[in-house]
């Protein structure tokens, strides 16, 4: 990134709503489920798998969790009724984790049940450091009750290989991804170097344990790891898969894609766009130049 570009994400809350809307709107299927079906059926066209998020996180009221799980029953039923090829994937605190963690569980209780009533599944995506123990305590919970439930854990954090060893024993479902949100020196790496050899130490050890793995990256030094140890271990293409996000590095997922192995695309759609795209865009090389084109168009 140019120091423009870095400039630009520290001032992200200071741009206008309109402009961040416009800039991100490639990340984002649009404000209805009907929109990410759509983009969803495009996908499955060319052979690739979703997950949807409905996005929206941080909720007040314990009332907003219900309706979010309401919102991702329909969903599942939409997908079901569509033969969409496509899974969801929930952010613990969009169903209250932070105001009634018991309430939590039993909504997300009843989502994977539903979700398995139509052979369906659920991942947990991961938020920032503050809910990284609940979310893995829920997550082993709710694995005593239901097999079509899975996780995400983040590479920077220093706790992770810890984490995967407290975890072991249930051979999780994993996705594995850098780590989106700004955290202390003392929780998560900093350096990138450190992080994508943490991400690769990390994804063997998965790899070598038995777990299914969302190999989630645009990083395609990571792709070239990923794919090395794939052929080093000699990993059927059930053991894993790869995993982008909506409207970033497309000609990357047709490499991937050519050469044969799974991959998933990431569709948030909702509303609730703004935090999502802030995360989105701080992480694009190239913002300066979409914030300012959008700014003087
Ligand atoms: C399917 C999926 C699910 C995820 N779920 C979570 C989650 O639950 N919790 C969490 O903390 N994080 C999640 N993330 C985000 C992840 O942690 C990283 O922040 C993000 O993927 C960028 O890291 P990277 O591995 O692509 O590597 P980076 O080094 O950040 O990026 C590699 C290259 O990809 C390109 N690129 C990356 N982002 C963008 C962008 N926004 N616009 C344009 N180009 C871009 C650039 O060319 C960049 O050089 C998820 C990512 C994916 C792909």
């Amino acid at each position: 990134m140019t120091l423009l570009d870095r400039l630009i994400a520290l001032t992200l809350p200071l741009v206008p709503k309109p402009i961040v809307r416009k800039v991100s709107s490639r990340y984002i299927a649009g404000e209805t489920a009907t929109d990410a079906l759509r983009v969803a059926e495009g996908l499955n066209a060319r052979g690739i798998h979703a997950t949807m998020d409905i996005l929206g996180e941080d909720i007040h009221q314990i009332d907003q969790a219900h309706r979010a799980q309401k919102a991702y029953m329909d969903l599942l039923d939409e997908i079901h009724r569509r033969k969409v090829d496509s899974n969801v994937s929930i952010k613990l605190s969009q169903f209250g984790l932070k105001i009634d963690k018991n309430v939590c569980v039993d909504l997300v209780d009843q989502l994977v049940g539903h979700a398995r009533e139509l052979n369906n599944f659920v991942r947990i995506d991961m938020e920032d450091s503050s809910c990284t123990s609940d979310t893995l305590q829920v997550y082993r919970e709710l694995r005593g009750r239901h097999s079509n439930v899975g996780v995400v854990i983040q590479a920077y954090l220093r706790r992770t290989m810890a984490d995967i060893a407290t975890l072991e024993d249930l051979k999780p479902n994993y996705r594995l991804c850098k780590g989106v949100y700004i955290e202390p020196r003392k929780i998560a790496f900093r350096d990138m170097r450190i992080i994508n050899l943490n991400y690769v130490a990390i994804l063997e050890r998965l790899f070598k344990n038995g777990s299914h793995v969302g190999i989630a990256t645009h990083d395609e030094i990571i792709v070239w790891h990923a794919m090395r140890l794939i052929r080093e271990l000699k990993l059927p293409p059930s053991a894993y898969e790869f995993q982008m996000l909506l409207g970033v590095d497309e000609e990357l997922r047709d490499l991937i894609r050519a050469q044969g192995h799974n991959l998933r695309v990431y569709i948030p759609f909702g509303p609730d766009w703004y935090a999502y795209s802030v995360r989105r865009l701080r992480e694009n090389p190239r913002l300066a130049g979409y914030v300012l084109k959008a700014m003087f168009k």
